[in-house]
């Protein structure tokens, strides 16, 4: 891995390093001494396996997650402790990383993440060349934390000829960068690419609910008799957003593309509620479900809004032949649930000229 050097990139990139070294070590020589505390359900779990996720921070599936990666690392013969932490007191996570070691008296690499995705690695190894080996490979962009602690383990543990010398660790790491940070963290970064396009498989899915519930809104109003040339204009602008939403979202494989369609959704249920106004039939914004069928909103119109309320004439019908009716389910954060249970995307509710939280 270390043969590729020499070329102009290469040089560049190598004195890049050395910089970011350069800066650690200030950073390093900057930190107050004032020992971090440790919590002890941390130090308690550390000193009896090799993993810790708090249970309050991360999903339950990160933990299971950071649990699996600690228990493949150690039969890689990685010794190495993963912990996913609450907020860390103070500034420092190394300072934290190396207290948290030196209390489990452990002598093998204990990499600490915080869920605002500050990682930090204390081992054996050098801390400068540990800390330039994390910004080489960015391991604070990853945003999975199991991802984030996996990349970080992956070039924080001391390699097998490792001399203990900060230089020689550091020309080991400019080694690594040049081959390519990719291969170097390839497992956690491969992962952390495979939930990226699960995230937006899952956007999709769910704005897709949300673009169907605003088709739903134009087919409603288009229907509805008026000669108000604002009302027409409006309902017209609905299905134009609409039908530029579906399309978006239908094709999206980026989170900007998303962001788009959800903004035309943003848009369309806007205008659908000013439409609504004239027309005499509340279609209000800041809940975009409201009057469509409680099973799919693609359905349409509740049948009977003043009776049962909340289904369409199919799925009234369904009912009433003893079917078992299922919301549409979408996903979210790999748990399958109801449409109406997932959390507003985008900020698609909030009434358009109001900034999104
Ligand atoms: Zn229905």
């Amino acid at each position: 891995m270390i043969g590729r050097s020499g070329s102009g990139g290469g040089s560049r990139r190598i004195l890049a390093l050395f910089v970011v070294a350069f800066a650690a070590l200030l950073v390093a020589g900057a930190i107050a001494a004032a020992a971090p505390r440790i919590q002890p359900e941390v130090l308690l779990a550390l000193r009896h396996g090799d993993s810790y996720a708090d249970p309050v921070f991360y999903q339950a599936s990160v933990a299971r997650q950071i649990r699996a990666d600690a228990a493949e690392l150690r039969r890689r013969g990685e010794d190495v402790k993963l912990a996913a932490v609450p907020f860390v007191p103070g500034r420092d996570l190394t300072a934290y990383a190396t207290a948290l070691r030196t209390q489990l008296h452990y002598g093998g690499t204990l990499v600490v993440t915080t869920p605002h995705g500050n990682v930090a690695a204390a081992g054996p190894r050098d801390p400068i060349s540990i800390t330039v080996a994390l910004t080489a490979i960015g391991a604070d962009q990853v945003v999975d934390p199991a991802a984030r602690l996996l990349a970080a383990a992956e070039v924080s543990t001391p390699p097998p000829t490792d001399s203990g010398s900060g230089v020689r660790d550091l020309i080991v790491l400019v080694g690594v960068a040049l081959a390519g940070g990719a291969l170097a963290i390839g497992w956690g970064l491969r992962r952390e690419q495979r939930r990226n396009h699960e995230r937006t498989m899952e956007s999709r899915g769910l704005l897709k609910v949300y673009a169907d519930a605003l088709g739903a809104r134009a087919r409603l109003l288009s229907a509805v008799r008026t000669d108000d040339p604002e009302a027409h204009g409006l309902v017209e602008a609905v299905e134009a957003y609409h039908a530029a939403a579906d399309a978006l979202i239908i094709h999206a494989t980026t989170e900007p593309e998303l962001a788009e369609g959800a903004h035309s959704l943003r848009s369309g249920f806007g205008d659908a509620e000013r439409a609504g106004e004239i027309v005499g039939r509340p279609f209000p914004h800041a809940t975009p479900f409201a009057g469509l069928c409680a099973v799919d909103p693609a359905h349409g119109a509740v049948a009977n809004p003043s009776a049962d309320g909340s289904l369409c004439a199919a799925c009234t019908g369904r009912l009433r032949s003893g079917q078992e009716l299922v919301p549409r389910r979408v996903e979210s954060g790999g748990v399958p649930l109801s449409f109406l249970e997932a959390p507003v995307p985008y900020g698609i509710t909030t009434p358009v000229g109001i900034p999104v939280a």
